[in-house]
């Protein structure tokens, strides 16, 4: 593991590409931080108004960032925030969050 080298502004276009293509894949071009490509990219919201947040993360580095009052696309699976953590089917690993003020 490397030490942290991408800042938040790495992580949000990296993000924007994968947001800006949903609900289709985008070719992992990798994790800003370690160059991974194991980006892993979740929404938690409530299913009635499609407004989540987003958790998005390396499974490599376990760095990533959150992103609250995301709009969840149509067609794009999301967790209800009314599931209880242990039942989601998607674990988010407890990884290292960066801030807008993390350079
Ligand atoms: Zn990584």
């Amino acid at each position: 593991m490397r030490a942290l080298t991408a800042g938040w502004g790495d992580w949000l276009s990296v993000f924007e590409q994968h947001y800006k293509a949903l609900p289709a894949a985008v070719e992992d071009s990798g994790c800003p931080n370690c160059g991974a490509r194991r980006l892993r990219l979740t929404f938690t919201g409530t299913e009635e108004e499609r407004i989540g947040y987003a958790a998005f993360w390396c499974d490599g580095c376990l760095f990533g960032i959150h992103l609250s009052r995301c709009e969840v696309p149509e067609g794009v699976p999301m967790e209800s925030l009314h599931t209880p953590v242990e039942q989601r089917s998607v674990r988010v690993p407890n990884y290292t969050l960066l801030w807008p003020d993390d350079h």
